[in-house]
């Protein structure tokens, strides 16, 4: 008899080692999530002492018009979980942006989340299945591929959920994103990743659209305390009320390349990578 809890087991072990196979992911991956260790002592590159990626979805105008100069400018690369419709209306352009090597990351086939929101009622995860959900990220994969050339390793879950179907039959997509994905990125989460217990898998990403910096300072001085990984998730990039504002990016990357504060601004693919690496080959 499949009792409640038997029933929420996500990914038969047959079905979680067939995504590895199939999907040539790093060899790291076990049904279980990458081996992280607790007890060694976390370091990262060229003796930084905290971590910021810079990520943003939907692929809004915005962010090639304002974010792109900026980036350019700081010398930083960020990380764009796009939406293939709005990629196909300025294709050009988001050729341009992988040229000057931002990540391209994949944000599903159709912005698959809740049917609480009205964009989503007619195609909501609560009438998902995991197969369905696996094939349209693959079918995203795909699509970014034939469009920019290149392919996606991280992933970005919209509006942050996790899960498709509802009540004792909901299932989550952490599984299927670990099997897929370096890392899957989270949203309207409260504080950053700290290796050795943050799963890449759900990286927590917390919400620059509408931030200021001063209100952001202490979080970041905890962030760098703990030698931590801080992602932020934004959409629109501009000076208007509830965009992720120039003036908090330009605020924000100048603080972190103050050789006060060592900090590495990369991508979350390049996080994750480094993030996946055991101990003694870092
Ligand atoms: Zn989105």
């Amino acid at each position: 008899m499949t009792g409640p809890l038997q029933r929420y087991r996500f990914v038969p072990a047959t079905l979680a080692a067939c995504f590895v196979a199939c999907l040539g992911h790093p060899a790291d991956v076990s049904e279980s999530g990458p081996k992280l260790n607790h007890a060694a002592p976390f370091q990262w590159p060229d003796g930084k002492q905290a971590v910021l990626s810079l990520s943003f979805d939907d692929a809004r105008l915005t962010q090639t018009e304002a974010g792109i100069p900026l980036f350019r400018r700081y010398g930083v690369k960020a990380t764009f979980y796009v939406s293939l419709d709005q990629v196909r209306k300025n294709l050009s352009t988001w050729r341009e942006v992988v040229r000057a090597g931002h990540e391209i990351g994949n944000h599903s086939l159709r912005h698959a989340g809740s049917g609480n929101f009205k964009w989503s009622r007619d195609n909501p995860i609560e009438n998902y299945t995991l197969e369905r959900m696996q094939d349209e990220l693959r079918q995203a994969n795909r699509e970014i591929r034939e469009l920019l050339g290149v392919t996606s390793t991280t992933f970005a879950y919209p509006c942050g959920h996790k899960f498709v179907g509802r009540g004792l039959a909901t299932r989550s997509t952490v599984p299927l994103v670990a099997a897929m994905f370096a890392a899957g990125r989270g949203y309207m989460d409260e504080t950053f990743n700290v290796p050795g217990y943050c799963d890449p898998a759900q990286l927590f990403g917390i919400p620059s659209d509408g931030r200021s910096f001063k209100e952001t300072r202490q979080l970041l001085q905890e962030e760098l305390d703990a030698g931590g990984c801080i992602v932020f998730a934004g959409h629109e990039i501009g000076a208007e009320p509830g965009m992720t504002q120039v003036a908090f990016l330009e605020e924000l990357l100048t603080w972190a390349q103050d050789p006060a504060h060592p900090i590495w601004v990369n991508t979350v693919a390049n996080v994750a990578t480094y993030l996946r690496q055991p101990p003694d080959q870092k």
